[in-house]
């Protein structure tokens, strides 16, 4: 089967799960190409690399009250599922869920 080839302008968070969402076709039929005039992937929720420190320059948590685009992150980026370094450097005990984001920052997440 020929696939149909999809052209996508931006490699920013709306680019890139568009992309993904459309590779994960079943039937695998989508040929998916994405331009990105910058360097970078990420557009403004991108994070940079400054003389060996990361910094989000934009987005660092996603928040939505749309349930679907919640499963979505919790799909492609489980959250914390063990102690950060700085939850390390600075002593700090987190209820952690295995490999998963905790309940209660889903709700945080919602009500933003
Ligand atoms: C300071 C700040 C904090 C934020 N905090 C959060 C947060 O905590 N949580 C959250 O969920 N959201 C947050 N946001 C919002 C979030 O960053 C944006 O909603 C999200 O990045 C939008 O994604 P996008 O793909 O639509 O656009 P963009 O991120 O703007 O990506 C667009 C991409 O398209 C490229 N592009 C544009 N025109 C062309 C062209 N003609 N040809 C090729 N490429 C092109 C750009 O270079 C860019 O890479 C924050 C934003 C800012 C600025």
């Amino acid at each position: 089967m020929k696939k149909q080839k999809v052209v996508i302008i931006g490699a920013g968070p709306a680019g890139l799960t568009t992309g993904y969402e459309l590779l994960k076709d079943e039937d695998k039929k989508y040929e998916v190409v994405i331009l990105e005039e910058t360097e970078e992937i990420g557009g403004i929720s991108k994070t940079i690399n400054y003389k060996g420190n990361r910094m989000d320059i934009g987005g660092h948590r996603f928040f939505s009250k749309n349930n679907e685009v919640m499963e979505f992150w919790e799909e492609l980026m489980p959250l914390q599922g063990k102690d950060s370094f700085d939850d390390k450097k600075l002593h700090r005990h987190k209820k952690l869920k295995k490999g998963g984001v905790r309940s209660r920052d889903r709700k945080q997440c919602n009500a933003s």
